[in-house]
């Protein structure tokens, strides 16, 4: 057995960092465990092949996938997933948290409603976007998703000029693009053509490391451990007592000790720490959600200039709510940069020559749309007696059916932006799950939640989750910021409870 702590955080991404910082600037003696390394090299941070074909940054557990052994992208680093993200911090609607509205008969009537409204998030929203520096058009429309009350902390960069050709082509076509609300600090940022999936090369995009090493400095009070893996919480019946922990260096295990644990392992990591601590409630790990992900790629017949800049700027919420004729609720669609000639390779047909790639790629202009996939009890993590991870996972032909209609709009968007075609991409990789949520939901009775309004497990008080495993639904657009403003509002009831 090891000292004591207040609270042991059990991951360093947007949930355990966010909350394990808030705790320790209240006063109190925070361990951060996070399983992942800081990220050493920096020499590598533009190296396509280092972040994202050997996928240095990324886990390196092969989890296995509808059977497949897969090396997931999902962030195994100091900062999790924000080590990596694209930092988009969009505030969702106030319709969101109540996803019974929209879905009606699909959903159980236990998760209609969020156990939390907007409201409740709203002040913390607040604190999490000047926490990550969130720069943003204060004078843009947000359509039905919300936005702070007065302003961004801080203000965007200058649309780049294929991205303003965009927003006008469809600005008089009726539609309200805005400028997307980034974590980037835009003083210092290098405005890189790779962003989101690689290590920001000088801290500009801010992640959840960098605020954690902040606290820590400013309080004295904040311990991080990197390289330690928590296998499992110890209980002395449905009381935790500890966790026990591997350093993966040394390969030496400890018990150690706290007044309250969090656990921020991410959706998949999470509920694998429960499941392998025993714990029996039986929505542990069921209905995981990553969002489903149509990318439509405008190609031009001029050099758009996106290949060699940063052009993740632009968001549509006109479709957020569907349409007149398809009054289905769908969700955001937003720039993405264009992919680096070994990713468009792993896709693109083999006999593709690398220079017909090169020619390609600078008449790209990509966009993602985010699809609130419902929640499913039959996907979900388990893990088996050799401690190794599944995940089983398949979208409903409901979800696809939006993918399509979405996907329609998006070809629509890239033509009034000056696109001469657009390639669709049909079937989402079960690789990136990087918007993955809702393995421990939160509700309001422990028939149909495993932890409470606040993060609280029903079957042991002693333990919260912070992370996106808390969510029951999946939300219209990227869920950092809401995992953010959520950990800290779940911070207030750890530091009141100590
Ligand atoms: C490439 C990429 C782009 C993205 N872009 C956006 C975006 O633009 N906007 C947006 O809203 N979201 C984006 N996301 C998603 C966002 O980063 C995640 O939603 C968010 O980081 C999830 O937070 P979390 O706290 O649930 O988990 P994570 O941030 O994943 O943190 C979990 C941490 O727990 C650690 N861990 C796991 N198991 C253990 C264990 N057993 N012991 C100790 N530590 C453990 C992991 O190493 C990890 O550091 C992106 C993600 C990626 C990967």
């Amino acid at each position: 057995m090891s000292e004591s702590y207040d609270v042991i955080v059990i991951g360093s991404g947007a949930g355990g960092g966010t909350l394990a910082q808030a705790v320790a600037r209240a006063g109190k003696r925070v361990l951060l465990l996070e399983r992942g390394r800081r990220f050493p090299d920096v020499s590598l941070p533009h190296d396509e092949r280092a972040m994202l074909i050997q996928k240095q940054p990324y886990d390196d557990r092969d989890i296995d996938v509808n059977g497949n052994p897969t090396r997931l992208y999902m962030g195994g680093v100091l900062g999790g997933g924000t080590s990596l993200y694209g930092a988009a911090l969009m505030r969702p609607s106030r319709e969101d948290f109540h996803p019974g509205i929209h879905y009606g008969d699909r959903l159980e009537k236990a998760i209609h409603d969020w156990p939390i409204d907007y409201e409740d998030l709203a002040p913390y929203y607040e604190r999490a976007e000047q926490l990550y520096h969130v720069s943003g058009e204060p004078s843009d429309h947000y359509g039905p998703l919300q936005r702070p009350t007065e302003s961004y902390p801080h203000s965007p960069i200058p649309l780049k000029p294929i991205n303003e050709r965009l927003v006008s082509g469809n600005e008089n076509a009726g539609l309200k693009p805005f400028v997307l609300p980034l974590g980037i600090d835009f003083n210092i940022c290098l405005q890189c053509d790779a962003c989101p999936g690689y290590i920001c090369p000088n801290g500009a995009r801010i992640s959840a490391g960098q605020v954690v090493d902040a606290a820590a400095q400013e309080t004295g009070s904040l311990e991080l451990k990197t390289g330690i893996q928590v296998e499992r919480l110890e209980r002395s019946g449905e009381t935790v007592t500890g966790v026990r922990v591997t350093d993966r260096e040394s390969g030496e295990q400890t018990v150690l000790t706290a007044k309250r644990y969090v656990l921020a392992a991410g959706a998949i990591g999470s509920p694998a720490i429960l499941l392998q601590s025993g714990c029996r409630h039986p929505l542990i790990g069921r209905n995981y959600m990553m969002h489903l992900s149509p990318i439509v790629v405008g190609l031009y017949l001029k050099r758009t200039g996106a290949e060699s800049t940063f052009v993740k700027q632009v968001g549509f919420a006109d479709h957020y709510y569907g349409t007149e004729d398809y009054p289905h609720k769908l969700g955001l669609v937003q720039s993405l940069p264009v992919p680096g000639p070994l990713m468009i390779a792993k896709t693109a047909p083999a006999w593709l020559p690398r220079a017909a790639i090169d020619g390609l790629r600078k008449r790209m202009l990509p966009l993602a749309g985010i699809i609130e996939d419902l929640p499913n009890p039959d996907n979900r993590v388990t893990v088996d007696e050799a401690g190794r991870i599944h995940l089983s996972h398949r979208y409903s032909e409901y979800d696809f059916e939006r993918g399509q209609f979405l996907t329609q709009q998006m070809v629509q968007i890239l033509k009034r932006g000056g696109a001469a075609h657009c390639l669709t991409k049909s079937f989402p990789s079960t690789e990136h799950v990087a918007h993955q949520c809702g393995t421990l939901r939160f509700g309001t009775d422990r028939d149909h939640a495993v932890a409470d309004r606040n993060g609280r497990l029903f079957d042991h008080p002693e333990v919260f989750v912070a992370d996106g495993s808390l969510f029951p639904t999946s939300l219209g657009v990227g869920p950092a910021l809401t995992i953010m403003a959520n950990a800290l509002r779940i911070a207030d009831t750890v530091i009141d409870e100590l």
